[in-house]
């Protein structure tokens, strides 16, 4: 018998992975590409996580359904900041469950625990996640399990219910107790979860949709480099070090054009759509970003088009256009 498993490659979807396992299913660990993940690369640590528990890594991409059905209509609003949780959560299990005739699984787990979220892991939410999704039954979260109904797989005796936790709320000595007596290590995840979850990131994605339409392929553009609005409306996306130079080096959008000098400084793309008085300003701020010790007028590509400036703008002056 097989299990899908919601898995974010933190200790508690880990957990919930072994518990089931131990119990002789075999667990497909399914980690749910949003697209909003954190920047740092957390697929080596997913690895490790699944192979240290015995079970099977896939990552499927849903950002196009994502952006399409759940971020900006979510039907129980936002947390914090431009984070749907409820509605995410929900669009997981949907997605699970969907795969589970595909991957030949008989029920979901997840590493959910109750009431260690306020908002999206107390009783309603997780009821409302259930009904939502359709998954009501189908569901176990082996966490929480003893404090929650029996599912499909308890009362078909497939799982022995009194083998699994009963933790409720944000304490987290059991999680302790358990990740050392099942011998794991390294599992504190890298990087910073869900960007949506992010102040300073929600901010720049409400800057983006009241001056353009969000797709699939804007979202590594909000991700990389100093991010501006010029007076008359355009973006200007400056990379702050190497590896931002280098992805957006990479970005093949059609709503930005490349913005490159000869001089060394960041790489950059600004709104293909931008006015002659915001490329402008757009040429000087690049130049206030260039490595000091050049002198007069210098040369920058916009594409295909060449543009030349004389540095008079400052890193400061930058300020003022910050997102
Ligand atoms: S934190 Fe992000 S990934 Fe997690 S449920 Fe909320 S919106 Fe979804």
């Amino acid at each position: 018998m097989k299990a899908i498993a919601l898995f974010s490659g933190g200790l508690d979807s880990t957990l919930a992975m072994k518990l089931i396992i131990d119990q002789g299913i075999e667990v497909i660990a399914c980690n749910i590409n949003t697209g909003f993940g954190s920047t740092k690369d957390r697929l080596a640590h997913m690895q490790n996580m699944c192979a240290q528990v015995g079970a099977e890594f896939r990552s499927v991409d849903i950002r196009d359904e994502y952006l399409r059905e759940v971020l900006f209509t979510p039907k129980h609003g936002y947390g914090k900041h431009f984070n749907p949780c409820i509605d995410c959560h929900a669009k997981m299990f949907e997605v699970a469950k969907r795969l589970m005739g595909e991957w030949g699984a008989s029920f979901l787990i997840s590493g959910e625990v109750l009431g260690q979220r306020p908002m999206s892991q107390n009783k309603e939410a997780l009821a409302i996640v259930l009904n939502q999704s359709n998954c009501e039954g189908l569901l176990l979260r082996p966490m929480s399990a003893k404090a929650l109904e029996p599912t499909i797989p308890e009362l078909e005796g497939w799982i022995d219910r009194e083998k699994l936790e009963g933790i409720v709320g944000r304490n987290r000595d059991r999680q302790m107790e358990l990740a050392e007596t099942f011998g794991l290590k390294d599992y504190e995840s890298p990087g910073g979860g869900c960007l949506l979850t992010d102040e300073h990131f929600a901010r720049k994605i409400r800057d983006f949709i009241s001056h353009d339409t969000f797709s699939v392929e804007d979202i590594p553009t909000l991700k990389y480099g100093r991010q501006l609005r010029l007076p008359e409306g355009a973006k200007l996306i400056v990379g702050r070090h190497a590896e931002d130079n280098a992805v957006l080096e990479g970005i093949d959008n059609p709503k930005y054009l490349h913005v490159t000098t000869d001089l060394i400084g960041p790489h950059a793309l600004i709104s293909k759509t931008a006015s002659a008085n915001d490329r402008e300003l757009a040429a000087k701020l690049m130049l206030a970003y260039c490595k000091a010790g050049f002198e007069g007028e210098q040369t920058l590509r916009f594409g295909d088009e060449v543009l030349t400036a004389v540095s008079t703008l400052t890193r400061n002056d930058a300020q003022k256009y910050m997102i």
